[in-house]
């Protein structure tokens, strides 16, 4: 099987998962219930693969679909406040084609980049609980199998630093208990990609002045100097 055929292969298999079963039925709720202002839209409602270039130096990690942004769109970080604050930056730094991201057929492409997240389906008031993550982690570990030149992995919010460092325990590792701290470049040696931890852009962290649009130029800026 080459590849290409392993990605379809995954993707499918990700699309299709109803693993956690309080995830499955409230990412269907909301994509039947919907909100008022994307009534006429079809949801997504699925569990949502990876996204970018399957020949990326960067994984970008995030923790979970928004109700309304992938969710409904179906695509990582597409169609909500912190895909937009995402894309902008992305796409400053190189990494995207286009500053936005609206939908699947809205031409974005990634470049060097691939973003995935800790889990698939949107998770009730974005906590996805210890088991949910777990269900998931085999998505990312195959994931992380197939990106055979990965240099690199900005790591957006706590969770999703926690989990990658738990993905390279679970892959037989030796990672010590790491802190995270925003901007921080951590080397965890033996051979894997250091991981840069980032706020996420979150709504409430961009909103509140936490992350602004500078301090988040400068973690791009930084990932796109180490990938040299
Ligand atoms: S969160 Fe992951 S493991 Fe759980 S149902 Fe969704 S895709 Fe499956």
């Amino acid at each position: 099987m080459n590849p290409e055929e392993h990605w379809t292969m995954l993707e499918e298999e990700i699309v299709a998962c109803r693993k956690c079963t309080r995830l499955a039925a409230y990412r269907e709720e909301v994509a039947r219930t919907r909100r008022r202002a994307y009534h006429e839209q079809e949801y997504w409602g699925k569990p949502v693969p990876g996204f970018g270039d399957p020949r990326a130096r960067l994984l970008i990690f995030g923790l979970a679909p928004g109700a309304h942004g992938s969710n409904r769109t179906g695509r990582m970080f597409t169609g909500d406040s912190s895909g937009e604050f995402l894309y902008a930056a992305l796409y400053k730094a190189g990494f995207a084609s286009q500053p936005t991201a609206v939908s699947r057929n809205d031409g974005l492409t990634l470049n060097d980049a691939f973003i995935s997240a800790v889990c698939r389906c949107v998770p009730p008031d974005n906590k996805p609980m210890p088991q949910e993550m777990l269900n998931c982690r085999p998505f990312i570990m195959m994931e992380l199998d197939l990106l055979k030149r990965l240099r690199g992995v900005v790591a957006l919010g706590k969770i999703g630093f926690d989990n990658i460092l738990a993905v390279y325990r679970q892959k037989g590792y030796p990672i010590p208990t790491l802190e995270f701290k925003h901007g921080q470049v951590y080397e965890p040696g033996n051979g894997l990609p250091w991981i840069l931890a980032s706020y996420h852009p979150s709504r409430q962290n961009t909103q509140t002045g936490r992350l602004t649009v500078e301090m988040f130029d400068v973690i791009w800026t930084q990932a796109r100097d180490r990938l040299g």
